[in-house]
């Protein structure tokens, strides 16, 4: 897989995990950016960064565009997907809390681990019966279903479109489920689509 030109990613969109972290339910997706420059792949190593006392992962379904979409609705949308990969969404917890917004706690260096591979998927294939699964150490820290989205997968990406423009190879991060928590040197983190495989990542405190 190339790097993607823009990840995409959507907050809250499984009730249980907003509600873990004391928020309701936005009443439409909850967009933020993650830089291409903290994308790396499957077997890297995840640095937790000096500046963050509470690093945690967030495994969730990844979605590749294939073709350019712009505007529309959920039809082309779901047209417009090139398949799917894992996405560990790595965020310093308490820069989230302690910035406005989300660009510093969501946007170290290695905070993207994506991969290992990619799914491809036809118009006919049922995305609402993907699954992801976040073990820390072989042990299940996140268990969720496509199913149990707010917006589901081509609503979201029809959501993004009628904002951005998205390109071919762009990664959508479509939010994570309850069980968020934290990483520390020496683990192992692991986020397995069932279909698509598993990415593991080292993780490792930084000399800096
Ligand atoms: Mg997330």
């Amino acid at each position: 897989m190339r790097t993607p030109g823009k990840i995409v990613c959507v907050g809250r969109n499984y009730r249980a995990h907003a509600a873990e972290l004391g928020h309701a339910m936005p009443a439409s997706p909850l967009l933020f950016l993650k830089p291409p420059s903290a994308v790396i792949g499957d077997g890297d190593t995840i640095v937790l960064p000096a500046a963050s006392r509470q690093v945690e992962h967030e495994g969730e379904i990844g979605v590749v565009i294939g073709s350019r979409l712009s505007g529309g609705g959920e039809a082309a949308a779901r047209a417009a997907v090139a398949g799917i990969t894992c996405v560990n969404d790595v965020t310093a917890r308490d820069l989230q809390h302690a910035d406005v917004q989300w660009t510093r706690a969501k946007g170290f260096d290695t905070f993207c681990p994506m991969g290992p591979r990619l799914l491809a998927v036809g118009p006919g294939d049922d995305l609402t019966s993907l699954e992801v699964i976040c073990r820390v150490n072989g042990v299940v820290r996140q268990r969720g279903r496509a199913a149990d989205m707010a917006f589901a997968i081509p609503a979201l990406l029809a959501f993004i479109a009628n904002v951005m423009t998205l390109e071919p190879g762009d990664l959508v991060a479509t939010g994570t489920p309850a069980g968020v928590g934290p990483l520390e040197d020496g683990d192992t983190v692991e986020v397995e689509i069932p279909g698509v495989g598993t990415l593991r990542n080292p993780v490792r405190a930084s000399r800096r």
